[in-house]
């Protein structure tokens, strides 16, 4: 309670729901028996919590929670020494505590009934859908990363690893099969679900073109079955601009290839299959290519916030850290391309990293306020979908705030200024 209250005080300009999520995220949530008992009823909407309720015995707690009273939205990562827990009332009402003191009702998404129902191949349409927001689903069109087996994986993820853990378990194909996608997503449809937006996110290749034709042959299965939705939003490696085009073509409106790391010396160290098979200057070259193919505020790239300060011989300091990002993010700002940034947690860590590496929630703090005055001073919120500071967005794109729970930069023009 101390630290977060010297985070209100040091930050008082920063509406306090972005200073609590940053710091929830940064520090976790201390679970108990009242949000384990949420999880059962509610949405898995993460790939590896969906990984982790296919892998763990038990029901995990739900994802995410919403505060009631502004619906800012937050991942929930469990961390046993964390001085925040969501505790029931007794009545049915949830609550987030920082030790003894109620910081609000919050609230979780309901888990959606189609998420039971089967396609032909007798799978629960869960085994293959991911929703976080009330219109938006997520499919993998490649649940594997080459990276993986080769030992290049980026160095932070765990995502590769859990993966090939599924498909070992034979609880995932490594491709999907693109007719059963779309059948759930069909399913999904018919059951209620109002479909704005398709997000295709999940794997990587060595070779690119091939990962875009996975994607392309995914989106065509998909869109056999269902109208396109006003926004398909693309999560891969960064791809030739031939292949963005064609992929436009299909349907795509948006693309996110992240960037992960900015500084060019570590780059190769810690994403060593990114380096390999594309390289950090082409990589940035192919963001610029897809703001020419997509337009303005439909490009995105995300970090790892605080990976390249972390306490090891050779990477950066975190004031070195700050001025990199700084710099990475007004370089990639004026040229319409949207940076943000995941908070690097300590569960789970892989890569030999210790649970106290991450750095502290003040520095992602300081990490976000640059990335919001970039972009006020670029004008790049209005193509985001904010005519003005205050209001939400619509709950599409890449400034939906349903989606993003583990960033907290997308809350800054919702928040600040709303009455
Ligand atoms: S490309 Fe990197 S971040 Fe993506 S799944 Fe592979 S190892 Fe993980």
């Amino acid at each position: 309670m101390q630290y977060l209250e010297k985070l209100l005080d040091q930050f008082s300009d920063i509406p306090r729901n972005i200073i609590l999520k940053a710091d929830i995220l940064r520090r976790g949530i201390k679970l108990n028996d009242d949000i384990r008992k949420a999880g059962a009823t509610s949405n898995t909407t993460g790939i590896s919590s969906k990984l982790e309720s296919f892998i763990g015995s038990s029901s995990p707690p739900p994802s995410q929670f919403h505060f009631k009273a502004d619906e800012t939205t937050v991942d929930i990562k469990a961390d046993e020494r964390s001085p925040y827990e969501i505790r029931e009332d007794g009545e049915g009402r949830y609550h987030i505590f920082c030790g003894e003191e109620n910081f609000g009702e919050v609230q979780f998404i309901k888990r959606p009934s189609y998420m039971d129902k089967k396609t032909s191949d007798g799978k629960p349409c869960d085994y293959l859908i991911i929703q976080r927001g009330p219109s938006c689903i997520c499919v993998s069109p490649l649940d594997f990363c080459a990276y993986f087996k080769k030992g290049e994986s980026c160095k932070y993820c765990i995502c590769s690893l859990g993966l090939d853990l599924g498909v070992q378990m034979k609880l995932i194909k490594p491709i999907p099969d693109n007719n059963i996608l779309a059948e759930a997503i069909a399913i999904a449809c018919e059951d209620g679900v109002d479909l704005k937006e398709l997000k295709l996110s999940g794997g990587a290749l060595y070779n690119v073109h091939k990962e875009a034709n996975y994607i392309k042959r995914c989106l065509d299965a998909i869109f056999d079955r269902i109208d396109p939705p006003e926004e398909v939003t693309i999560f891969s490696q960064a791809l030739e601009k031939d292949d963005q085009k064609e992929l436009k073509d299909i349907g795509a409106t948006n693309v996110c290839f992240d960037l992960e790391v900015w500084d060019e010396q570590l780059w190769p160290e810690l994403l060593p299959g990114k380096a390999k098979t594309i390289g950090r200057q082409e990589w940035i070259k192919r963001l610029e290519d897809a703001v020419e193919v997509f337009g303005r505020g439909h490009v995105g790239t995300n970090f790892v916030g605080g990976f390249e300060c972390a306490p090891r011989p050779g990477f950066l300091s975190q004031d070195e850290a700050l001025k990199s990002y700084t710099e990475g993010f007004e370089y990639l700002i004026k040229r319409g391309i949207v940076p943000w940034f995941t908070i690097w947690t300590a569960y789970p860590l892989v890569g030999n990293f210790q649970v106290d590496d991450p750095p502290p929630t003040e520095f992602y703090l300081r990490l976000a306020q640059p990335i919001h005055e970039l972009l006020e001073k670029y004008g790049v919120y209005p193509d985001l979908g904010f005519p003005r500071m205050g209001v939400d967005p619509p709950t599409l794109g890449l400034y939906c705030y349903y989606c993003y729970s583990m960033q907290f930069t997308r809350d800054y023009p919702r928040l600040i200024e709303r009455e």
